[in-house]
């Protein structure tokens, strides 16, 4: 049997990983954190929990629409009630699109990084956790897997790379492969671009009151600090009856300008902030997190089609930059191409 690699347990990458597991396939993921999900995050914290990356999916795909709804368990899979409400730069706020309102948006009971736990439980898929791959050796058909250490992480027929363009970018650079190859992959991966952004999350033993009633505001001005701004005791389960989170995103140009900034002193000005759009039921909060994502979104995407090139030589790729969008389903979308494009591959090659 052909020996498969995927670089990254993000959606993208444990999307991959299942398909090809369901068709017989025993996949190796590498994931050079700790965890499972990558950016659909959730942390916890005694027993609250919060989304902090990805707040929430939709089920607008059919596709993975099937697979979330009627191929994982759903036991815990929870709605979100609540409009998205906007506001611009005078944080004037006003109810949104209804059409967007009208559809579901989903996470689960614990935490939305369960969508990545429930791939790989229910595909039975080996992750070697904290495995950071740092480049690949070309041998002939295979490919050597180097970690970050140094050290040999096996040789595989086909390696899927899912981590964002930019890091796949610098593997690439990194790799011992044919210098047209590399050449053209890293010239289609050098043309991605990322945002960064802030996510601030502010705590509260007794929930803020709400004078609108909408879960979440998001902005309509590039030019606001807060990008996006929920009420994380909305989502079934992920709070103590009672209790508060805001899940505070800050614009990529707040958090660009601010990106080496003191986690304190940037604390004051996303209070005041958010003071500023939700006036007198806004107090400070009794605990706070925040995460800095160095690749939050694509700002730019990849030509999908051009990075085809690899798969002659057993390199696919998949992740939300081949969208240029950031979303849990087109990701995830990618991860299943992967996994397709290697099936009729190896069909082909058969016949
Ligand atoms: C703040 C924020 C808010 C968002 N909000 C939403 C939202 O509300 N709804 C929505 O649908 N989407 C949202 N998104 C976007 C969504 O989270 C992403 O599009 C999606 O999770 C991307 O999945 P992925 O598998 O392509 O990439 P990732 O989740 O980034 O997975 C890539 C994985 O590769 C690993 N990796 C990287 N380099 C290496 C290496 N060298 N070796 C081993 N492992 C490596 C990383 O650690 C990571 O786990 C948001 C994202 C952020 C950051």
């Amino acid at each position: 049997m052909e020996e498969i690699a995927i670089v990254g347990a993000g959606v993208a990458g444990l999307t991959a990983a299942r398909s090809l597991a369901r068709q017989g396939f025993a996949p190796v993921v590498f994931e050079k954190s700790l965890s499972l999900s990558g950016r659909a995050a959730s942390r916890r914290r005694g027993d609250v929990t919060f989304d902090y990356g990805a707040n929430f999916f939709r089920l607008d795909n059919p596709v993975i629409e099937k697979l979330i709804r009627h191929e994982l368990p759903t036991t815990d899979l929870v709605e979100i009630p609540g409009d998205v409400w906007t506001f611009d730069a005078s944080c004037r706020l006003t109810p949104g699109d209804p059409k967007q309102n009208a559809e579901a948006k989903y996470t689960y009971r614990n935490g939305i990084s369960q969508l990545g736990r429930l791939l790989v439980q229910s595909s039975g898929v080996e992750v070697r956790q904290q495995t950071c791959i740092s480049r690949f050796e070309q041998h002939g058909k295979r490919w050597t897997l180097v970690d970050g250490k140094g050290n040999d992480a096996g040789a595989f027929d086909r390696v899927v790379l899912t981590a964002p363009a930019p890091q796949s970018l610098e593997i690439i650079q990194a790799s011992t492969m044919e210098a047209s190859l590399k050449a053209g992959l890293a010239s289609v991966l050098a043309d991605s671009r990322y945002h960064r952004q802030f996510s601030f999350i502010l705590g509260y033993q007794q929930a803020l009151a709400r004078s609108q009633p909408f879960h979440a505001l998001l902005s309509t001005d590039s030019g606001c600090a807060v990008a996006w701004l929920s009420f994380e005791e909305d989502k079934p389960g992920h709070l103590p009856k009672g209790q508060g989170a805001l899940v505070v995103q800050m614009s990529p140009a707040w958090s660009d300008q601010r990106i080496d900034g003191d986690r304190q002193a940037l604390l004051e000005s996303v209070t005041r902030e958010v003071e500023s759009l939700l006036g007198s039921d806004f107090r400070p909060p009794d605990w706070w997190d925040s995460q800095c994502w160095m690749m939050a979104h694509p700002a730019k995407g990849v030509d999908g089609d051009a990075l085809k090139a690899g798969q002659a030589h057993g390199l696919y790729f998949a992740g939300d930059a081949l969208h240029g969008r950031g979303r849990v389903p087109l990701a995830m979308q990618t991860g299943l191409a992967a996994a397709e494009a290697i099936k009729r591959s190896m069909e082909s090659n058969q016949g």
